[in-house]
């Protein structure tokens, strides 16, 4: 299946330190797929690894059947919201997505679209330094969505928005996949990624689960909550040993 992302045995040591032991899960078009896990489970260091910024001790990932640094086009194709890849603050919210859709061989007019589309068209004249955690989210987002791309991957993008702004990705989110994308999301909010997602990852460390939402909480008769606990665990302390 080449369709989206294809993740197979994926493992990532730091020295003796393994933080992903073999994950593997797909991802495929028309979902919104939510990768969930506590803080240190190893979310992004799988995204990083989906996305070439992470060499993998072993196994493998790929988007739509390449690995991402040699899928043809894959700045237009992926659109990617992580920390680490993203515009300087230094400028404008308008300068800097100019500036990547010059470098995509965009239309000016798509960096007024996208600022519309996230909600920042009033601010886009203000530099990106001075924005609140909820717009630099927001913005990064307008790059996501830049290209119009096939396949998104967003790393914790509810962080810092206020529950007006969560509603708006929600809706954004399930849009974009009801047009046919792929919609990867990394989350530690459980309440969240229960309201957007289609499929659930688990991860801590191990994959936990991988599947339908529906299958996970037998379509809602049990909460996410609980079985998400059941799955990796209550405790800080045994987590702490493991
Ligand atoms: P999550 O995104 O689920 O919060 P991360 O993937 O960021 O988790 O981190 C998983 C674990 O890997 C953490 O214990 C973190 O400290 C460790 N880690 C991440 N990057 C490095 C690195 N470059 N060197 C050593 N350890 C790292």
């Amino acid at each position: 299946m080449t369709d989206g992302i294809d993740i197979e045995g994926l493992t990532k040591r730091y020295g003796e330190l393994t933080v992903v032991e073999d994950v593997s899960f797909t991802a495929r078009s028309g979902r919104v797929v939510g990768l969930l896990g506590r803080n240190g489970a190893g979310k992004t260091t799988t995204l990083r690894m989906l996305l070439g910024l992470a060499r993998p001790t072993s196994g493998r990932a790929t988007i739509f059947g390449h690995p991402y640094p040699e899928l043809p086009r894959a700045a237009h194709r992926v659109g990617v919201s992580i920390d680490g890849i993203g515009p300087s603050a230094a400028g404008s919210g308008r300068a800097d997505l100019r500036i990547w859709a010059k470098t995509l061989g965009l239309p000016r007019t798509r960096v007024d679209d996208v600022l519309e589309q996230v909600g920042l068209a009033a601010d886009a004249h203000r530099k990106i330094r001075d924005y609140s955690q909820g717009m630099r989210q927001r913005h990064a987002l307008a790059t996501a969505l830049l290209a119009d791309p096939e396949l998104l991957i967003l790393d914790e993008p509810a962080n810092g928005l206020d529950p007006d702004g969560i509603r708006w990705l929600r809706e954004l989110l399930r849009s974009l996949a009801d047009e046919g994308r792929t919609v990867l999301v990394s989350s530690h909010l459980l309440a969240e990624v229960e309201q957007m997602a289609d499929d659930i990852v688990i991860l801590q460390k191990t994959l936990r689960y991988s599947g339908t939402a529906a299958e996970l909480t037998r379509n809602g008769a049990v909460s996410l909550e609980s079985r998400f606990f059941d799955l990796v665990g209550p405790a800080v302390k045994e987590n702490a040993h493991a």
